[in-house]
């Protein structure tokens, strides 16, 4: 018996280089600002046993209040973006460049990068990893989420669907995630998300050390949503929308969507069905800044498998 227990026990690297990420978008405000009062007094992020370096991911974004400057930033950090050494690329590419040779610096690539971002969908807090075999990645989020004060629904989103995987800073790192909270208007700080941002981040730094220390973590059951197709809004001929997100659609982000069920709504009042065959949970309803994407929101499919036991090795 405790073989088999043991035999289910991941032993894993020791962290060593934490990422911490705000303002990849310049208007997604909770990441602005948390990476901005951590930058000012790291005091509350800072442990023994790691390095944390705290980034602006596109300051002059932040600046200006807007997305990005030339390009959207968390789609450059390409390979081929990265190597390349041309000073004529945009200012994004640039950064990316920046940003990736600030992080790799001291240790290589880090562990792990932690990426806040903020979305206008009524996602609560959403995790985005790359992959279900990131373990550390579901350890750290199944703990913080059970112990924060500033509760909202959690889930986690895997972009792992190779018809949809972007070049994004999370990519940097074998545990990459994005911290996704919402709802937040663009260029809006509220309170209670800045709150929720800055705890999920302090409680990570408690994982870690934590971890390092040579605490184990049980195995416990992930539920995971796996990204299996984009849906843009009607358009007529000339590229323009034609129709809404439908109201009985709006703030439904992870709840179950039927076939038949109403997804738009069109200038003139007419419904229009969702004609899947499954059931599916779409995510990123609305989200404003997929507009300019061509995206109305993502559907995705539920999963739920066992993550195993980990300790340091
Ligand atoms: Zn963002």
């Amino acid at each position: 018996m405790l073989k088999k227990l043991l035999d289910q026990m991941a032993t894993l690297k020791r962290v060593q280089n934490v990422a911490l990420l705000g303002g990849v978008h310049g208007n997604e405000m909770s990441g602005v600002f948390v990476a901005q009062k951590f930058m000012k007094d790291p005091t509350d992020i800072t442990r023994n046993s790691f390095k944390t370096t705290v980034l602006m991911g596109n300051p002059k974004a932040v600046e200006k209040c807007t997305r990005y400057i030339d390009v959207d930033l968390n789609r450059q950090f390409s390979k081929e973006n990265l190597n390349a050494t041309n000073i004529d690329a945009s200012y994004e590419v640039q950064r990316a460049r920046e940003i990736s040779n600030a992080l790799s610096k001291d240790f290589g690539s880090p562990d792990v990068v932690l990426d806040m971002h903020n979305t206008t969908a009524n996602m609560g807090n959403c995790f985005i990893i790359q992959d279900k075999q990131q373990v550390l990645s579901l350890h750290l989020i199944n703990y913080i989420v059970k112990k924060a004060i500033h509760k909202a629904p959690a889930h986690i989103l895997c972009v792992s669907n190779p018809k949809y995987t972007y070049n994004c800073s999370r990519c940097l790192a074998p545990n990459g995630i994005g911290l996704e909270l919402g709802p937040q208007p663009q260029g809006v700080l509220l309170a209670e998300l800045f709150q929720r941002m800055q705890e999920l981040v302090i409680n990570s730094m408690d994982f870690f050390e934590a971890f390092n220390s040579g605490a184990t973590s049980d195995s416990f059951q992930a539920d995971v949503y796996n990204i299996m197709e984009k849906v843009d809004f009607p358009r007529d001929s000339d590229g323009n929308i034609t129709a809404m997100i439908h109201p009985r659609l709006q703030d439904k982000d992870w709840e179950a969507l039927n076939p038949g069920d109403p997804i738009f709504l069109t200038f003139n009042g007419k419904t229009i069905g969702y004609d899947g065959k499954e059931t599916m949970f779409p995510v990123f309803i609305n989200e404003a800044s997929y507009y300019e994407k061509h995206l109305a929101f993502w559907l995705t499919k539920k999963e739920t498998f066992n993550v195993p036991a980990i300790k340091v090795q």
